[in-house]
């Protein structure tokens, strides 16, 4: 929500041309996205044009939605009338929305924060947050809203009663950077380190340091670590020491904050300039968290906040990737985890991402109070605009300030004191088939909430990362022409990731097709809610009724399975939509060249069976050997597809690329490509593995630890011999969870508090031993077996097999988390 505009404002704010006078009333919301539309009567929709859609399409939607204020490009106007609207034109829409962007900073008395930096923007911005929250009201941007367009809508969110702003500003490159200082105008600023990433935008380090560094022009005070010798050169040489804030591990900066290490705790202890010492306790124990933790510190000290309230501020404080989490519920319900903070923005995101999950029986909310509100009224109001607007079911309220909400709750819903006296009520059978989520402020200890409505999860399970799915997607995307359409590949249980969740996803990303390896696997994603159209590879003849039940388009790849499948539909007077699959040198399924006189009379002789697609399989498109072969497989499919298609009086689409093949072929993407292993982030041409994100990972925890002497032995057929003395520890994960045997014996590794554990002995059935005589661990630690580091290529290596076996063999006993970053 921004104060409250006129159309005279706006139209001096963004000096824009005035096209159309319609409803002239008073401007409260700011929306670029047709699908977020909470009040429309009095917001005002900019247009944005972006790679992948423009904004300028959906201007009727937004219409239906009952706004009535524009901002569109010139030149994009629409031709349809839209009665009752004001429209403003301008040359640049983004430039428009910036502007209104600075003219709502202003507005803002308090300090504003902005953090800049290569690694640990937005866990910073989200763990300061959560510091200062606990005893102030903080705006702060969601998720990693920090860039060009995200800035802007971080500062929508900035409000008279939040007491300070905290704001992330990433860039790409040159000249961004600019337009972000003029828009947050910080009062002080965190830099936080400096990496590689978005290197290519930038002729060197130092150019992408003082491009970054601009953010900070104007602000009073900048922190920094001054023990990054480089980064530390380049601040003291580029600002005044009276407006530089240092720390450092060891003395010599304004903050001295090292850190001791004591079994499971670590201690971070603090000398101020007054040389007065304080400690910190926190579980994380890693580099990176570490050091971002002490920019928080710094941060908050900074502004003003007691130590002693930081202290406990610290102690609470998670990773941010389990932030918002589903899990399997008791009585086949779904719970949304979302117990690290309540404000207006972190529920609104939190809403949205349940209005996005495949639906179940009812949405529910439990929703605490929101603490530090500052405007209750205003931020109360806010709060029921949205729970309308995501038409929940059922609401449990707990909390004093909530419960004034309660008119404006579902039926009979209810609103408890406390979280215990709500558990008290709960039982969790009253939830069966329900989609849940549970939201709420820390102090509200919401955990509780999740353990009772949870079922049991014991050892090992595979998280996966729906943002990081979507990113890939959109990396793929970008490389295609804007009209190729995907084909998403969730065969085998979306290469292991679960099909459903992960089809429900790309749903949402508006995937054109999804295929399945089985007709059962199509059945399943028809129950669970999926409507796009599903093509299945290798359909069973068995199965043929349930491809008519459930709309599913079978591939078809002969002569006989042609006459076979158009029979059937010609005795039930039923039609289907097919898929051709042409061999031009896999030799697995698919119709040859000689096929293709006799397919011409079959497509005429079945008038039943559409033909939807035509396509081939590529054997290498991976490896640059294979070039050759491709393309005279590409050859083969254009002669033979132009073959059929001259007996067709329809259109049809072709496709023939796979995930290697849109980056090495993509001038043979044609109207479709088949996007398989790339979406779950392995990227098998090499050639831009840094730009995937893993969606995966294979988790973990210590079930026991043993001091072993040398020479002793470990597991089944003595395999694993003690080269010194040493420790082991024993994991709960062996072959039968899909955890390859033939990582026995030191050929696999995992990886406990980031440091490499070998396998010793031999795998078991549901167990494996690894060493750890190097590492400090405890029974109970986290151990990943593969996602980020141990990566499935290099694990996948190391054993002579193929990534997607490995993600394909975990079994059905792993249980699967899925969530949001
Ligand atoms: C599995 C499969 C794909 C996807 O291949 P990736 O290498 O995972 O991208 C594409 N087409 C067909 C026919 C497949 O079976």
């Amino acid at each position: 929500m921004i104060k409250e505009l006129i159309l005279e404002e706006i139209l001096q704010i963004i000096s824009g041309r005035l096209v159309q006078r319609g409803s002239t009333g008073a401007i409260n919301h700011i929306t670029t996205d047709s699908r977020k539309i909470i009040s429309g009567k009095d917001s005002l929709y900019i247009a944005l044009e972006g790679s992948k859609y423009n904004g300028h399409d959906f201007v009727s939607a937004v219409y239906q939605e009952g706004i009535r204020y524009f901002i569109l490009k010139e030149g994009h106007l629409p031709q349809e009338e839209f009665p009752d609207a004001t429209i403003l034109a301008v040359s640049d829409t983004v430039a428009a929305l910036q502007a209104l962007a600075r003219w709502n900073r202003q507005l803002f008395g308090g300090p504003v924060l902005a953090i800049a930096g290569s690694n640990g923007k937005t866990i910073v911005k989200e763990w300061l947050g959560q510091v200062l929250g606990t005893i102030h009201s903080v705006a702060k941007s969601p998720k990693s809203y920090n860039s060009q367009i995200g800035v802007p809508l971080s500062i929508f969110g900035m409000e008279a009663y939040h007491k300070v702003a905290i704001l992330e500003a990433g860039i790409s490159k040159a000249g961004e950077m600019e337009k972000l200082e003029h828009m947050i105008a910080p009062t002080l600023g965190i830099f936080t380190n400096l990496g590689t990433a978005h290197d290519e935008g930038f002729s060197d380090r130092d150019e992408k340091l003082k491009e970054k560094l601009l953010l900070f022009r104007q602000s009073r005070l900048i922190i920094y670590r001054k023990d990054q010798v480089d980064i530390a050169r380049v601040l003291e040489d580029t600002f005044p020491a009276e407006k530089l804030v240092s720390w450092s591990s060891s003395p010599g900066a304004h903050y001295t904050l090292s850190v001791k290490k004591d079994g499971n705790r670590t201690k971070i202890l603090l000398m101020q300039p007054d040389l007065s010492l304080n400690s910190f306790e926190t579980d994380f124990s890693d580099e990176a968290s570490l050091e971002n933790l002490r920019h928080v510190i710094v941060g908050a000290l900074t502004l003003g906040m007691p130590v002693r309230d930081i202290q406990e501020g610290i102690r609470g404080l998670k990773p941010l990737e389990m932030r918002l989490s589903v899990k399997q519920g008791l009585y086949n319900s779904t719970i949304i985890d979302d117990t690290y903070n309540n404000d207006v923005a972190g529920l609104e995101v939190a809403l949205e991402f349940l209005s996005n999950q495949r639906p179940k029986r009812r949405k529910i909310l439990i929703l605490s109070d929101l603490p530090q509100a500052g405007d209750l009224v205003r931020v109360y109001q806010q709060v029921c605009h949205l729970i309308q607007h995501y038409q929940l079911d059922y609401i449990y309220g707990v909390g004093q300030d909530i419960r004034r909400l309660a008119a404006y709750f579902p039926q009979n819903s209810l609103v408890f004191e406390d979280t215990n006296a709500l558990i008290q009520h709960l039982n969790p059978v009253d939830l069966e088939n329900d989609l849940v989520l549970v939201k709420g402020a820390r102090k509200y200890g919401f955990e509780s909430i999740v353990n009772h409505l949870q079922e049991r999860i014991h050892g090992t399970t595979l998280e996966i990362n729906l943002n990081a799915l979507s990113h890939n997607y959109n990396f793929y995307k970008g490389k295609l022409r804007p009209g190729t359409k995907i084909m998403a590949m969730v065969k085998a249980f979306a290469y292991g990731g679960g099909s459903v969740e992960i089809a429900n996803q790309l749903q949402q990303l508006k995937t054109d097709y999804l295929a399945v390896a089985y007709t059962d696997e199509g059945v399943l994603l028809r129950n669970n809610g999926i409507h796009l159209p599903i093509m299945v590879l290798n359909p069973d003849p068995q199965g043929f009724h349930n491809l008519l039940k459930y709309q599913l388009d079978p591939a078809v790849y002969s002569l006989e399975f042609f006459e076979k499948i158009g029979k059937f539909c010609q005795a039930r007077d039923a039609r289907l939509n097919i898929h051709l699959d042409m061999d031009t040198g896999m030799r697995r399924l698919g119709f040859e060249q000689d096929h293709i006189p006799a397919l011409g009379q079959l497509i005429a002789k079945y008038p039943q069976l559409t033909i939807n697609s035509i396509y081939t399989h590529l054997v290498g498109a991976d490896e640059e050997v294979h070039e050759d072969f491709t393309l005279t497989q590409l050859k083969r499919f254009e002669a033979m597809s132009g073959l059929v298609k001259g007996f067709l009086n329809y259109p049809v689409l072709l496709h023939a690329l796979n995930s290697a093949g849109i980056l090495r072929y993509p001038e043979y993407q044609f109207d479709m490509v088949r996007l398989g292993i790339g979406l779950y982030g392995i990227e098998v041409t090499g050639l831009y593995h840094k730009s995937l994100r893993p969606i995966s990972t294979l988790r973990t925890t210590i079930s026991q630890i043993k001091h072993l002497a040398k020479g002793e032995s470990i597991g089944y057929g003595r395999k694993g011999l003690m080269e010194k003395d040493g420790k082991i520890a024993t994991i709960p994960i062996g072959y039968a969870d899909g955890y390859d045997r033939r990582f026995s014996n030191g050929k696999g590794y995992v990886s406990v508090h980031g440091q490499r554990a070998k396998v010793i002995g031999n795998v078991c059935m549901d167990m494996c031993m690894v060493d750890i005589t190097e590492i400090d661990a405890r029974v109970g630690d986290e151990v990943i077996i593969y996602g980020e580091n141990p990566s499935v290529i290099d694990l996948a290596e190391n054993i002579g097999t193929i990534p997607y076996e490995l993600l394909t063999s975990i079994s059905d006993r792993v249980k699967r988390i899925y969530y949001m970053d």
